[in-house]
C-alpha cells in the first residue's frame, strides 16, 4: 500500500456515502457532518481554499475513532481516515492544550506521548533461528496495564512449539501519535520499530490498534512502506495453522457479552475470528449485541464529549444485556469498559488455555 496523495483521495470518493453504513461515530451522532464522507467533501473544501481550517474543522475531523471501517468498505479504495488525519496535520493543528486526560484510555495515552519506550521485562526474547521466524509485538495498554495477555499469548505460543521473537528495542507502534496529528514523531518510532523486527517473517500482537497501525498506516500516512512483515492477530494465527482445536477458554461466565472492536472491521470486513472462538467455547453463555457498538475509548483524548456520549451508549447496553463479564480483542476496549462499571472485562487472550 503507497502513501496516500490528498488530491487523488479527494478525486476518488465520488460521494456514494456506502461509507455512512459502518461509521460508529456517525451512528451515536446521526448528523450527515460527522460523516467519512462528509470529511471528504470537508477537506476537499479545505484543499481547495473554499473554507479556511478553522477550530470548527478541526473539531469535526477530530470526530473519529480512526478505526478505518469506511476506508475498508469503501467501494473506490478512497481512504477517508487517511485523508482526514493527513489533511489536520498538514494544517498544523495538533493542539496541546486538547491533550487533558478525562478518563483511564486517556491518561495511558497522555503517558505515552510523552514515553513510548515499554517495560518488557519478563517478556522479551531474543530472535531464535527457524524456518518461519515469529515476533511477538507488545502493545502500549498490554505492557502497562494488561500484562497478562502477552504473557498468556507467549506461554501458548511456545507450548504449542512455534518459538517467538520479543525484540526489546521495540516502542509503541506510533497509533497515540498518529492520534493526535503527531505523523512526524510517529515516523520516527515506525522505523524504530522497522529496524527492531528485521529478519522476522511474521509479527503477531493481541491489539487490534497496533496491527492496523503496522500493517496499514505506516505506509498510507509514514510512507515507511518496506514494514514488509505479515502482522497477524495472535488467535487469528493459530485458527489459520488449525491450532486452536487445541485451546480451550478457563474461566468461564454463565452470561459473557463479547465486545467486537471497531478496529477489527465493521460491515464486511468484519474479523470474525473472536467471536466463532467465543461461540464454539461458550455457545448459549455468550451473548452479541445486535448493533456493534463502539466504546469511544480513542475519543477520550481528542474528542472527549463525544468519546462519553459513545461510551455511555455502550454502558447502557450492557448494562441490560444482564452479563457478568464482558470479553473483547482489544486492550483500550478492556481498559475503557473495565473501568466503566462493576462488571469485569477481560482480554479474549487473557483465559485461553491449552486443553489437557
Ligand atoms: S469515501 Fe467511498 S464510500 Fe464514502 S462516499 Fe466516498 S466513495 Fe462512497
Ligand atoms: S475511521 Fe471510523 S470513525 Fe473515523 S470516519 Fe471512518 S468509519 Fe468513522
Amino acid at each position: 500500500m503507497p502513501m496516500i496523495s490528498v488530491q487523488k483521495e479527494i478525486e476518488k470518493c465520488f460521494k456514494c456515502g456506502m461509507c455512512r453504513a459502518v461509521c460508529p461515530v456517525l451512528e451515536a451522532e446521526n448528523v450527515e457532518i460527522v460523516s467519512p464522507r462528509a470529511k471528504v467533501a470537508l477537506c476537499e473544501a479545505v484543499e481547495a481554499g473554499r473554507i479556511g481550517f478553522s477550530k470548527t474543522t478541526l473539531g469535526i475531523l477530530d470526530m473519529c475513532t480512526g478505526c478505518q471501517a469506511c476506508s475498508l468498505n469503501c467501494p473506490s479504495g478512497t481512504d477517508p481516515y487517511a485523508l482526514a488525519t493527513l489533511v489536520r496535520f498538514e494544517n498544523k493543528r495538533a493542539k496541546p492544550a486538547l491533550l487533558e486526560p478525562t478518563g483511564p484510555v486517556s491518561s495511558l495515552l497522555v503517558h505515552v506521548l510523552s514515553n513510548p519506550q515499554k517495560n518488557l521485562d519478563g517478556l522479551a526474547r531474543r530472535r531464535q533461528r527457524g524456518s518461519v521466524r515469529v515476533g511477538y509485538f507488545v502493545g502500549c495498554v498490554e505492557a502497562n496495564r494488561l500484562r497478562a495477555v502477552p504473557e498468556n499469548a507467549l506461554t501458548i505460543l511456545e507450548n504449542l512449539g512455534i518459538t517467538v521473537g520479543v525484540p526489546e528495542d521495540q516502542v509503541c507502534c506510533g497509533w497515540p501519535y498518529i492520534l493526535v496529528g503527531r505523523l512526524d514523531s510517529a515516523r520516527e518510532l515506525a522505523l524504530r520499530n522497522k529496524k527492531a523486527f528485521e529478519g522476522f517473517d511474521v509479527v503477531l500482537a493481541s491489539c487490534p490498534h497496533c496491527i492496523t497501525t503496522l500493517s496499514r498506516e505506516y505506509a498510507s500516512l509514514l510512507g515507511i512502506g518496506a514494514f514488509g512483515k505479515v502482522v497477524k492477530d495472535v488467535l487469528r494465527f493459530l485458527v489459520e495453522k488449525d491450532l486452536d482445536r487445541l485451546l480451550t477458554l478457563e474461566g468461564n461466565a454463565p452470561r459473557t457479552l463479547y465486545s467486537h472492536p471497531c478496529r477489527m472491521g465493521r460491515g464486511k470486513d468484519k474479523d470474525m475470528t473472536h467471536i466463532l472462538f467465543l461461540r464454539k467455547h461458550l455457545g448459549k453463555s455468550l451473548i452479541e449485541l445486535d448493533a456493534e457498538l463502539c466504546c469511544g475509548a480513542p475519543l477520550e483524548l481528542v474528542s472527549p464529549a463525544l468519546g462519553r456520549t459513545i461510551f455511555e451508549r455502550k454502558m447502557d447496553r450492557i448494562t441490560h444485556s444482564g452479563s457478568s463479564v464482558v470479553r473483547s480483542g482489544c486492550p483500550f476496549c478492556v481498559l475503557a469498559i473495565g473501568s466503566g462499571f462493576d462488571t469485569p472485562a477481560k482480554h479474549v487472550m487473557e483465559d485461553i488455555r491449552i486443553a489437557t
